[in-house]
């Protein structure tokens, strides 16, 4: 089902700073990035890509991403100017990739659908939400969701959340491009939903840091908090140039301003190193490094 079009047609822009295209803002250099703005343009990117073999990497919002300096030679498709496309039919909601989980909130609390208030603090949009498995407060993007609409091997598929194999900060779809999803809402009374919106936004607030960052740095280990870990080792607050450990929160690394990959990867080694020494635990990074 792949369109016959030009893959030159497509939006590109070349040799530019990754700043552009993730929330920690950090300095990275990247050879090119696509900016599809339809399904047929992503797909059609992603399969000449594909069948190509370029080395490539698809994201959305690039709010669990950093780019390191072996982004030079990586090729991004960027899913943010893909047009969003969101329709309700009853209580079943149909939403693409690009759609922000933020517009997804918005539009279902309108029509009184619970579902999505507890994650709407969360800067992603749904295709990198469903990739990662996102979660917060006890609720996952999973747990309404009826099936995944993706692109593989050359074609489209849809898949049912049971054939779907979870696991923590892990959604298991590999090699893929995620298109869309589905999911049926429970019906909640509109004021209700909003009051959890803002309690839990509230406490992200409260827990988080506001500056720049990649949300979480490290998955937590098993019955453990990485942040509490990361505290306990005394390293809040340690700064190389302008990357920081959050003094609000251990597993955040914000960037101050002028951050520069070489001083994140500096701190993550500090934290892993530390944390190893002290607890004998191996932090795994939940950020995704390119
Ligand atoms: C301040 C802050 C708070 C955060 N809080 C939370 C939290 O509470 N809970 C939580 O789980 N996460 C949290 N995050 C992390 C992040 O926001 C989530 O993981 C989010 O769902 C990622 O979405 P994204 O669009 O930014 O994905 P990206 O970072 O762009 O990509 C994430 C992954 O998905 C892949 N991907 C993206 N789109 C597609 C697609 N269409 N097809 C195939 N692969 C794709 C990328 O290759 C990458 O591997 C937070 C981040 C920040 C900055």
């Amino acid at each position: 089902m792949v369109q016959n079009f030009n893959v030159f047609d497509i939006e590109y822009k070349e040799n530019l700073n990754a700043k552009e295209l993730t929330t920690m803002k950090a300095d990275a250099n990247i050879k090119i990035v696509y900016y599809p703005k339809n399904e047929e343009e992503l797909i059609g990117i992603y399969n000449y890509l594909t069948i190509n073999n370029i080395n490539f990497i698809v994201i959305g919002n690039g709010s669990n991403i950093i780019f390191t300096e072996k982004a030079r030679d990586v090729t991004v498709i960027c899913t943010k100017k893909v047009c969003s496309k969101i329709t309700l039919k009853n209580n079943i909601l149909t939403a693409n990739c690009s759609t922000m989980l933020s517009i997804a909130y918005n539009f279902t609390k309108n029509s009184g659908l619970s579902g999505f208030e507890k994650l709407a603090g969360i800067p992603g949009n749904l295709g990198g939400a469903i990739i990662m498995n996102a979660s917060a407060f006890g609720s996952s993007i999973f747990d309404y969701l009826i099936s995944v609409k993706i692109f593989k091997n050359g074609k489209i598929k849809n898949i049912k959340k049971e054939k779907i194999n979870l696991n923590y900060r892990d959604s298991g779809l590999k090699n893929c491009l995620l298109l869309s999803a589905k999911f049926i809402l429970p019906k909640k009374d509109k004021s209700e939903i909003e009051k959890d919106f803002y309690k839990y936004l509230y406490l992200r607030q409260e827990k988080q840091p506001k500056e720049l960052s990649s949300g979480s740095i490290f998955k937590n280990p098993p019955l453990v908090s990485a942040g509490k870990l990361i505290e306990e080792c005394g390293l809040k607050g340690l700064q190389i140039g302008d990357a920081k450990i959050s003094e609000k929160h251990g597993n955040f690394i914000i960037n101050l301003g002028n951050a520069n990959i070489n001083d994140i990867l500096e701190l993550i080694f500090i934290i892993k190193t530390k944390v190893y020494k002290k607890f004998n635990i191996k932090l795994e990074e939940e950020v995704r490094l390119v």
